[in-house]
């Protein structure tokens, strides 16, 4: 059984205590359970060095409970490697549908799709990730952007122009997507923060965009196991999952584990799972990517106060892990 599925996980309590005043948008129940997956790998149907089966075996046994095999402009039919998924693991359709405009690199993955999209192309850089943003919504699939940074492709004023997409990386496991910006272009943190500033909704994952299974596990290779996102959900359903990640039902991780969030109108509860001897700090931001307030407790608790617009927590560890807990909105009555 997975950590996180225990009857002490009853969590994101949605009690309204009828107070007056700000308040957060408090997120629909979603379930009591938590799911391990990673949406953002490659095999040797594209440029990854191990076979589907290897790949999904992999995170198999590492207890992930969901992936999705995203090869670039390769579509993988589950079905074909039905004999790995049980209760426990779900193999969830997916692809990287992989464009570009000029130089610029524009990947975007589509999420529980039924078949292979075609990559699509436009005349400018905004076109074509809403093209492709577009190609996976037309099948009822969720699109995520993939590594903004990679190829300094994707600024954030193109990003806030685009329609119809829930999801962003903000980690993403390849040793050449500048996650952490540099020589005055933002890091992906920043680029969220300027983003729900701005009054998007939009959420930040954490993938591997593995390609490397086999050799030497490295900080210069693109090994699996780097990042993650664990969702809540009642169930280990693919169309729930999905649903739910769209929803923000989650939290993002390098390496921090979670017991659980409660959300409930006036304040946040963070309970952090202990590892060790690791220490911890939990921030907490706000509009403008401003650290509302800190906390070393483990329960590390936020009261809202009203303008803060937004309120998500980085929780990070003494090993160099974090964790990104989804923003929650205010509403100031
Ligand atoms: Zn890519
Ligand atoms: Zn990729």
């Amino acid at each position: 059984m997975h950590p996180f599925v225990s009857a002490g996980l009853l969590a994101l309590v949605t009690l309204f205590h009828g107070q007056e005043g700000p308040t957060f948008d408090i997120p629909r129940v979603a379930g009591a359970n938590w799911f391990k997956g990673n949406t953002h790998t490659h095999t040797t149907k594209s440029d990854g060095d191990s076979a589907p089966e290897e790949v999904a075996r992999w995170y198999k046994e590492k207890a992930y409970q969901f992936l999705v095999l995203s090869d670039h402009n390769v579509f993988t039919d589950p079905q074909t490697l039905s004999r790995l998924v049980d209760s426990s693991f779900l193999l969830i359709p997916g692809e990287e549908l992989t464009s570009s405009f000029e130089k610029a690199p524009v990947h975007i993955n589509g999420l529980n799709i039924p078949r292979k999209l075609d990559p699509q192309t436009d005349t400018t850089l905004l076109g074509t990730i809403q093209k492709n943003v577009d190609e996976v919504r037309s099948v009822k699939g969720a699109p995520h952007i993939n590594h903004p940074n990679f190829g300094w492709a994707i600024d954030k004023f193109t990003l806030l122009k685009v329609k119809n997409n829930n999801l962003l990386e903000i980690y993403n496991g390849h040793p050449l997507v500048h996650n952490l910006g540099g020589g005055g272009k933002p890091g992906l943190e920043e680029v969220w923060d300027f983003l729900l500033t701005s009054g998007m909704r939009i959420y930040g994952i954490a993938v591997d965009d593995a390609h490397h299974f086999k050799g030497e596990f490295g900080p210069t290779r693109s090994n699996p196991g780097k990042g993650w996102v664990v969702v809540r959900a009642h169930s280990l359903n693919a169309q729930e999952i999905i649903d739910n990640l769209e929803a923000g039902m989650f939290y993002a991780s390098t390496g921090v584990e979670l017991e659980d969030v409660i959300i409930e109108a006036d304040r946040i509860e963070i309970r952090i799972k202990q590892r060790s001897s690791f220490k911890y700090r939990t921030d907490f931001i706000g509009s403008g990517g401003r650290v509302l307030s800190s906390s070393v407790e483990n329960r590390a608790v936020y009261i809202v106060k009203g303008d803060e617009q937004y309120v998500r927590a980085k929780i990070s560890d003494s090993g160099g892990g974090a964790a990104w807990v989804q923003p929650v909105f205010v509403r100031t009555n």
